[in-house]
């Protein structure tokens, strides 16, 4: 019995969340396989290979020009299901569609948004904003699941695993995707950062919440920004933090302007070490964060990175 864990995003992939991947995978106590989208010479197919624990990789040749629908990445996997026994995908938006449009044709209920697996039918995952976390069994002879990667430690290397080409079938698109409208390259993903700097009501405006550019860019870090900041349309909803945005897991979180809402906190609870600016002392970002500035972060902010600026010269 096989699992095999798709890495749906060929586009400006890192090896990390496809490590992460195979680590969840590989609770499922089974043999693991990866299929990844690209050609066998590019780099993260290589890098791929090499993930301890898993015995094939799979290509679906797509040139990084080229842009692939969901439902033809689908199609690719569904004569493929009847040698695996699990799918696994990352739950992300990419991860979520594909999973769901096989799940479908497959006749499956889908298991999104694995936080934990206790064994090959038990699984844990947040409910209401991360307020509860809900066990749940899937009664179906195979598991179609996407997995919060943010709770998944990456695996070590290996010597390289065997790749081999698949042939794309036919296209079958029933979605097309007109563009990918590339982010900043320059800045770290917000999912895998180890620094991650957000903003929310309190920064006041589109303009000041360039300064956090700033801020963020001194840092190494990667910019975020809770609901509110993104409904001003300060900040693009990629950048959005939370229950309904980006869970992510860096070792350093900082929070500016952000009152600490639940569904906020849904989205930073595996951050390392929190910390705020706020100028509310009852705020309730204060009850999660390790360290805390109260006070008016137009102020705080300046004398923060000047200070940082001091300390690393
Ligand atoms: C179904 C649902 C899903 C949601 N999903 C998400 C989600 O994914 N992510 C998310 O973030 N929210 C989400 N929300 C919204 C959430 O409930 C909050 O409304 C939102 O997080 C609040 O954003 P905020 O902290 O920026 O704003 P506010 O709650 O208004 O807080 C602003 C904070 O800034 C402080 N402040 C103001 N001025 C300054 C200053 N000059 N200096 C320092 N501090 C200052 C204030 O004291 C305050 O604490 C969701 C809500 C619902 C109902």
């Amino acid at each position: 019995m096989t699992t095999l864990v798709l890495a749906p995003d060929h586009k400006n992939q890192s090896i990390e969340p496809i490590s992460r991947l195979v680590n969840a995978a590989l609770k499922l106590g089974e043999e693991v396989h990866v299929l990844t989208l690209g050609a066998i010479d590019q780099a993260l197919p290589q890098a791929i290979s090499k993930l301890a624990g898993i015995t094939q990789l799979h290509i679906l040749p797509a040139p990084p020009s080229d842009v692939l629908g969901f439902d033809d990445i689908a199609g690719a996997l569904l004569p493929l299901m009847g040698e695996y026994q699990a799918l696994i995908t990352a739950h992300t938006g990419a991860g979520k569609h594909i999973a769901l449009i096989l799940a479908a044709q497959l006749s499956i209920a889908p298991v999104t948004g694995i936080s934990a697996i206790i064994d090959r039918q038990v699984f844990e995952r947040p409910i209401y904003a991360g307020s509860l976390i809900e066990q749940i069994c899937s009664q179906d002879d195979k598991l179609i699941a996407t997995i919060r990667t943010a709770n998944f430690e990456p695996v070590e290397e290996q010597r390289a695993c065997p790749i081999g080409e698949l042939t794309a079938p036919p296209s079958n698109k029933q979605i097309e995707i007109l563009e990918h409208i590339e982010t900043n390259e320059e800045r770290p993903d917000l999912s895998q950062a180890a620094i991650v700097i957000a903003g929310g009501r309190g920064v006041g405006s589109k303009e000041d919440f360039c300064k956090l550019e700033g801020f963020a860019d001194q840092l190494g870090a990667a910019l975020g920004a809770s609901r509110i900041a993104v409904d001003m349309g300060w900040v693009p909803h990629h950048l959005q933090i939370g229950q309904t945005g980006v869970q992510i897991a860096p070792d350093l979180y900082i929070a500016l302007g952000i009152s600490g809402a639940v569904q906020h906190l849904a989205g930073i609870k595996n951050a390392g070490k929190i910390i705020a600016i706020n100028k509310d002392v009852e705020a309730p970002i204060f009850k999660v964060a390790n360290y805390g500035m109260i006070g008016d972060l137009h102020a705080l902010l300046p004398q923060l990175q000047k200070a940082l600026a001091d300390e690393q010269s």
